[in-house]
């Protein structure tokens, strides 16, 4: 028996729960403009109209796996790889912080070269700037994760990318759903912000599978939740997909919403990628936060995750004006708390 989407959108806004079935059948009906309307609602209750500004630092694009959809992957050879050195990724939060960010993420692919003392004064120096500090620096032992977190770090974020183990071992060689679940538990057990999320769109993934990431998610549960349409890289061996799946992963987005109203959920850059108002629109369906660029002009083309990445000649003065007056258009305005979930103002 199929529910109406009135009976399924009801449930949610008054449980915040719904089962895999009803989680299947909002993601293969058309009527998407319901879902994001409800979506909308709970943001503005829960998380109110103040978005968080994330000023992203892709400090390096070194990385030593090799996962089948990502730009960075070692066997690579046409990416021209750079590190910036531990002085220059501080000056550059120091300057994010100038331009009244309160939150500093360093993103970087697997880089052994960041050793745990390096990475660790690094993130010593930033919190004297008196941020909040994001990492997303992929999979470490427990006791990396400690020192980084007794170093002053906030938040972690680590996508699972997909929950479908034969899918994700296809994709990620050499890595395991199983320790990547684990290492999003020892996050979690650290007393880090957690925060997760999925591709949407990769070649083999399925609308069942997509349910059950959601469910994986709310199981954590995040305190935040990306999510990003995959974008093909010609330069990686992975499959090019058809069509775009910038809708569904607006979707997905918004469900994730319904089933956890007040945590953050950043309206992601592969969105805009894939449609020019992708960012905007994102804000307008459940999300709450952006994270702008704000890694120095001359390495943020080199950032190659995906191509098309919306600004790469920006530089991180212009990118901070430009958000603010789209978020301005939108009639939203910019939180000047740091955003922590569930101290949202
Ligand atoms: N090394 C870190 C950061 C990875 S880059 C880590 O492992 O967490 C951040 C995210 O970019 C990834 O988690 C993945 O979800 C996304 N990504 C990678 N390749 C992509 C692609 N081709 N299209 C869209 N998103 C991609």
């Amino acid at each position: 028996m199929t529910k109406c989407i009135y009976s399924i959108l009801n449930k949610a806004i008054s449980t915040y729960n719904l089962d895999k079935s009803e989680i299947l059948h909002l993601l293969k009906i058309d009527e998407n403009t319901k879902i994001f309307e409800a979506a909308d609602k709970l943001r503005k209750e829960h998380v109110g109209n103040k978005i968080h500004l994330r000023a992203l630092i892709e400090f390096s694009n070194y990385c030593k796996q090799n996962c089948l959809y990502c730009g960075l992957r070692r066997g690579n050879a046409k990416i021209t790889r750079y590190r910036l050195q531990p002085q220059e990724i501080i000056n550059l939060a120091k300057k994010a912080a100038e331009y009244n960010y309160k939150t500093i993420v360093l993103q970087s692919g697997e880089d052994s070269y960041y050793t745990t003392n390096r990475m660790s004064k690094i993130i010593f120096e930033i919190k004297k700037f008196n941020v909040a500090v994001t990492l997303s620096i992929g999979e470490k032992t427990f006791e990396e994760y400690r020192a980084y977190r007794e170093a002053g770090a906030d938040r972690y974020l680590l996508r699972i990318e997909t929950t479908d183990k034969v899918l994700y071992d296809k994709l990620n060689p050499g890595m395991s759903l199983k320790n990547r679940m684990r290492c999003l538990e020892y996050i979690k057990m650290l007393g880090y912000e957690v925060g997760s999320g999925i591709m949407v769109g990769l070649p083999g993934q399925t609308i069942e599978s997509i349910a059950k990431d959601i469910i994986y998610l709310k199981s954590i549960p995040v305190d935040m939740a990306g999510i990003g349409p995959f974008i093909y890289h010609p330069d990686t061996p992975i499959e090019k997909i058809e069509g775009n799946y910038f809708e569904l992963a607006l979707k997905v987005m918004a469900i994730l919403r319904l089933l956890m109203p007040d945590i953050n959920i950043p309206a992601t850059t592969a969105m805009e990628t894939l449609n020019p108002n992708g960012r905007l629109i994102a804000l307008q369906c459940g999300a709450n936060v952006v994270m702008p660029n704000a890694t120095e002009t001359a390495y943020k083309k080199h950032y190659e995750i995906y191509p098309g990445k919306i600004c790469i000649a920006s530089s991180p003065k212009h990118c901070r004006f430009c958000i603010e007056n789209k978020i301005r258009s939108i009639n939203r305005n910019i939180a000047e708390s740091e955003g922590h979930h569930k101290s949202n103002s």
